[in-house]
């Protein structure tokens, strides 16, 4: 995960991004990655990943965000997709209670497939629909409080927190690993 070269140590995490189908997974890593929206993504179309980096403490760390290419569809999302994660966004759509009663199972398969030091951040996606908003913002709070998640409402659309989400994941990746190497 780090290793020494010339300039010091280099830092690549593996983040995922899991959660129902187009609840906005594949639009907020476009929107992080690429500052890009698009409002007519096809599901089945998808990469694999972007490499994003930021730096801390005046070291560059990289985070390599998946994206689960529309397999969620199916509910085959398989074990090399979580192989090596260290964080995990878990998503929902604020507009679509159901893609939020779903969070529990995608919790519990990120459990199976990974250990528990995984930084973990739920995401209410689409805040910018507020006046047809299923969810409320407590209820979202209070779902991350009881699963010892970081919490945030983001728009992919209007980049609300977007930001924020990934690198509140980032850092606290970051800070549990440099702790380790202390
Ligand atoms: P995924 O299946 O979870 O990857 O979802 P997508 O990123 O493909 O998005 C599904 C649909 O929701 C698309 O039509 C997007 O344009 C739309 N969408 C994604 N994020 C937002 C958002 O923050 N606000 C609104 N209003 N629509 C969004
Ligand atoms: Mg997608």
């Amino acid at each position: 995960m780090s290793s020494d070269d010339e300039g010091g140590e280099e830092y690549l995490f593996k983040i995922v991004i899991i959660g129902d189908s187009a609840v906005g997974k594949s639009n907020l890593l476009s929107r992080y990655a690429r500052n890009e929206f698009n409002a007519h993504s096809k599901a089945t179309i998808g990469v694999e990943f972007q490499t994003q980096s930021i730096e801390i403490d005046g070291k560059e760390v990289k985070a390599q965000i998946w994206d689960t290419a529309g397999q969620e569809r199916f509910r085959a999302v398989t074990s090399a997709y979580y192989r090596g994660a260290v964080g995990a966004l878990v998503v929902y759509d604020i507009t679509r209670r159901s893609t939020f009663e779903s969070v529990g199972r995608w919790l519990d398969e990120l459990n199976t497939h990974s250990d528990t030091t995984v930084a973990r951040m739920l995401v209410g996606n689409k805040c910018d629909l507020d006046s047809i908003r299923a969810v409320s913002v407590e209820e979202g709070k209070a779902l991350a409080e009881t699963e010892g998640l970081f919490f945030m409402e983001t728009s992919a659309l209007d980049s609300t927190n977007v930001k924020t989400a990934f690198e509140m994941v980032i850092r606290d990746i970051y800070t549990n690993v440099s702790r380790k190497q202390l």
